[in-house]
């Protein structure tokens, strides 16, 4: 509880501020009271001083009582008599029980400021500053140095706290700036758990995915031009063969078959290519046709036959009647696809097995063949763009046939999983759930 408050920056900037408002009030407070008192305690000693003058005056002398106090007064503190009634109702005895020679000190009003009274005679003698001084002005006056001290200070602390708190932002700042121009591998160091923490971190985070990003586009784009390139070479080798001539009529044939398929391989993989990228920009499955899957998948494995013909392929065919709502066109490719691999990585008459069956919620489609299988590095990279195994090398494909599949899946929310082991074939599970009327 206690490290989740301190994480808010708001916590910290009021204890912080609370802390250096309390710090500064003790501070001043302290040193007021000692100026203060300081000042008050030495008026005092002035005025007694004074007042020892005025008696010793008054003792040695034939002086009236008017010169001695012109005389005693000094550029501080007047010396007069106290006449006026309202000062004398106040005085702590009536003036007549005033000892004489004896000095009082009074600090309240109406003796403003710090008066010393004493008596000579019958007469009260006020000593008390001038009008134009009083404490508070003399005690300031000399405070003011401190006073500068504390602003200076405080100015410093607060400079101190606001540089800690606006250093990441600038940081953040400038952070965003490079990112702006396409340097993706900025990366911005911080310790704190605090709310510009998090974001510093979440920033690194989203540098690193826009790198990763950056990397699968020009990944991508490597992968396109590196497929295209192979083909075009060969149609190119073999288009300046024929051109040369005095060729007999098989190696003609020959050459003009690998230019037609070369040239078939190659709008394949731009149609599968297109076909992809339609389908990455497409958010939901804008057709919803009602259809039975099964007679769908059936329809798939006839319209393979000229390739498992040619393997005698032997089928073990379990479909149970499913009708379902979604991309029928779209799904026919996800069948075409799995059913054409099963066919593909199968030894000459090996079995492949399909069942479709209803569960929970939805449809499971299984695929199971019996042949090259896969190795465990090979199973998480099968979905990836432009993957192929290494059995895969030599035969025909580009490596976009499972991610095509996966992506129709995404589309209708449904599953693909797979399990493989090598040499001894493969199985593939899909599962699509049945929309319900708010999908
Ligand atoms: P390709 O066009 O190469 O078949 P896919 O995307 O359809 O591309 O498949 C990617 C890779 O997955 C293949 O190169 C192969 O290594 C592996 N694969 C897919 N299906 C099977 C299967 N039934 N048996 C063994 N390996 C498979």
């Amino acid at each position: 509880m206690r490290s989740l408050t301190l994480r808010k920056i708001t916590v910290k900037l009021v204890l912080f501020f609370t802390a250096l408002i309390m710090v500064s009030s003790l501070v001043s407070f302290i040193a007021s009271m000692i100026f203060a008192y300081n000042v008050e305690n030495e008026i005092r000693l002035n005025q007694q001083a004074i007042a020892r003058t005025i008696l010793e005056l008054e003792a040695r002398t034939d002086l009236s009582l008017e010169e001695i106090l012109q005389i005693a007064s000094t550029f501080m503190y007047d010396a007069e008599p106290l006449r006026d009634a309202d000062s004398l109702a106040q005085l702590p005895k009536p003036p007549d029980q005033l000892p004489p020679g004896e000095s009082i000190f009074m600090g309240e009003r109406p003796f403003h400021g710090t008066t010393t009274l004493l008596k000579i005679g019958d007469t009260v003698v006020q000593i008390r500053l001038r009008p134009q001084n009083t404490t508070y002005g003399i005690a300031a006056s000399r405070s003011w140095r401190s006073a500068l001290i504390y602003v200076a200070i405080g100015a410093v602390l607060a400079s101190v706290l606001a540089r800690r708190i606006v250093r990441p932002i600038i940081q953040l700042n400038a952070a965003t700036k490079e990112i702006a121009r396409g340097h993706f591998d900025i990366q911005l160091a911080t310790e704190s758990h605090d709310e510009l923490g998090q974001l510093t971190q979440n920033f690194n985070r989203m540098a690193r995915e826009l790198k990763h990003m950056e990397y699968l586009h020009k990944d991508f784009i490597a992968s396109v031009s590196h497929e295209f390139k192979t083909p075009i070479a060969s149609i190119q080798g073999f288009a300046r063969l024929l051109q040369k001539g005095n060729l007999s009529d098989s190696e003609r044939d020959e050459y003009t078959r690998i230019i037609v398929e070369e040239s078939a391989r190659l709008s394949h993989l731009s149609s599968n290519i297109i076909r992809l990228s339609k389908l990455e920009n497409q958010e939901i499955v804008s057709r919803k046709d009602l259809f039975y899957l099964d007679e769908q998948i059936r329809k798939c494995i006839l319209l393979l036959e000229p390739e498992w013909e040619k393997k005698a392929i032997e089928w073990d065919i379990q479909l149970d009647r499913a009708r379902y709502p979604g991309d029928e066109e779209l799904l026919q490719q996800v069948w075409i696809n799995l059913i054409g691999n099963a066919i593909k990585f199968s030894r000459q008459g090996g079995l492949i097995s399909v069942a479709l069956e209803h569960i929970a919620g939805g449809i499971r489609v299984t695929l199971e063949d019996q042949g090259a299988g896969m190795d465990q590095q090979t199973i998480p990279r099968i979905f990836e763009k432009f993957y192929q195994g290494d059995a895969a090398h030599s035969s025909e494909g580009s490596g976009l046939g499972l991610p095509l599949v996966k992506r129709i899946l995404d589309l209708h929310n449904g599953t693909i999983q797979v399990t493989s082991q090598p040499g001894e074939g493969t199985c593939f599970t899909v599962d699509l759930p049945i929309p319900t009327e708010n999908d």
